[in-house]
């Protein structure tokens, strides 16, 4: 596991209109000891599934390889969407040429696939280690197999990463590539974010009711779908991870709208509210559109609600959803948050998140475990959101958890998922009680 943490310090004059953060950074507890986390590599367990075409193949290890089958559940397709080129001894020990083995690896998987047309190299910590420099073995591949197959490359490694950064590099990656809008382009909706397509089409045909559009999505399902960009882009982040992306999408002319993330009925009507206020959609118009799914969502969460309300939640810095999750738990579940541990606290992607925030929330940034192990101790909280390595321990202790990564690979963005977000923190609850009775 990694023992340093990165900072992601605000660079200078990148605020915007938020000037004034919500929380006060000397309100915030830092720390830099030992880190519990997954690396970057996890994400291709979600994002193979949205690139129906691309294919990722990991320059790494064995651990590598077990890491990414395991995650994914270890499923057996016929044509797999990801794999990994085994660095062994020979390569570590500089006796082969890496180059010519990824060459030959890349040309046979190609030869046998004709059906990728997107192939990401995902570095790891064994190809930083030896220093293969995977961007000019993508750009070599590319020059090889364009304009049938475009290979880009980002890193998946573990070394001062935490998982969802995995996502952010490999969007982020693709951003250069994207075709240019011209600057008198009419303005059109970008999301940012591997949403699972059935969340996609329902944030797709609101936006559509509402009458805003063109409405794209990055990733595309497909490679050749890729969405242009330039100044007119107006971009919406889904997720709260995605910090390189933005910048690199914002270097491209897009406009980034404020607003929290679609969690929960609340979060979902005030992300869409953003976008519909920069497209100057009518405000009677925007309430028309959304209340039927708003009021499915409360009514479902109602429900939700008792088995919830009151109970104190402790989140463990992981995915870098915390933030957005804490405010959906305590906003919409009456939950009582005892620590908001976030890997990274990007204070201007979350500002309008940490705005609404119960005040005196105590939030955390980076890890030293072993303290916050046992401040969580101290507090025991009903319930725990942390990543795997410290929810077996914790539950053996009697604590209650919820494992962090669950949180990222189920639909649970949008009104129609507000009620199983919820459910997802109640259920571990009720089943500690079941295994009392
Ligand atoms: S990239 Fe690094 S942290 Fe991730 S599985 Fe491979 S060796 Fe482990």
């Amino acid at each position: 596991m990694n023992t340093a943490v990165r900072i992601e310090a605000p660079r200078p004059g990148t605020r915007g209109c938020n000037d004034t953060p919500a929380v006060p950074a000397d309100h915030v507890l830092r720390e830099r000891g030992q880190r519990e986390v997954f690396c970057g590599l996890t994400g291709i367990v979600w994002l193979h599934r949205k690139i129906q075409d691309a294919f990722f193949l990991v320059v790494g290890s064995r651990t590598c390889a077990h890491l990414v089958q395991s995650a994914a559940g270890v499923m057996i397709f016929a044509e797999p969407r990801f794999g990994t080129a085994i660095i062994d001894e020979r390569d570590l020990a500089g006796l082969a040429d890496a180059n010519a083995e990824l060459d030959r690896v890349v040309t046979r998987l190609l030869e046998r696939r004709p059906d990728i047309k997107l192939l990401f190299l995902v570095g790891s910590c064994p190809s930083e280690v030896i220093k293969l420099d995977l961007s000019r073995a993508a750009e070599r591949l590319s020059a090889q197999f364009l304009p049938q197959v475009r290979v880009l490359n980002y890193s998946g490694s573990g070394i001062e990463t935490t998982f969802t950064q995995g996502e952010d590099a490999c969007l982020a990656s693709l951003v250069p590539g994207l075709p240019a809008a011209p600057a008198d382009a009419p303005a059109s909706l970008l999301v940012v974010g591997a949403l699972p397509d059935v969340v996609e089409d329902q944030f797709a045909r609101l936006l559509q009711q509402m009458g805003i559009g063109p409405v794209h999505f990055l990733p595309a399902r497909r490679s050749s779908g890729m969405p242009a960009v330039g100044p007119t882009t107006r971009l919406l982040l889904a997720q709260p991870f995605l910090a390189d992306t933005a910048r690199a999408l914002e270097a491209r002319g897009a406009e980034r709208l404020a607003a929290p993330f679609p969690f929960g009925a609340e979060g979902t009507t005030r992300w869409l509210q953003a976008a519909a206020q920069a497209f100057g959609i009518d405000l009677a118009h925007f309430e028309a559109v959304v209340a039927a799914p708003r009021e499915r969502a409360l009514k479902a969460l109602d429900r939700q609600r008792s088995a919830l309300s009151g109970k104190r939640i402790f989140f463990f810095p992981d995915s870098q959803l915390e933030v957005p999750l804490a405010r959906f738990a305590a906003r919409e579940l009456g939950m009582t948050l005892v620590e908001v541990g976030t890997p990274y606290l990007h204070r201007q992607h979350l500002a309008d998140e940490l705005a609404l925030l119960p005040p005196g929330t105590m939030l955390s940034e980076g890890q030293d475990v072993e303290r916050q192990l046992d401040r969580c101790r101290a507090a025991r909280p009903d319930l725990v959101v942390c990543g795997l390595g410290l929810a077996n321990p914790l539950e053996a202790e009697g604590i209650t958890t919820k494992w962090s990564i669950e949180l990222v690979f189920s639909p649970v963005h949008g009104y129609e998922q507000a009620a199983d977000l919820a459910g997802l923190f109640a259920r571990p609850l009720d089943r500690r009680l079941r295994l009392a009775a």
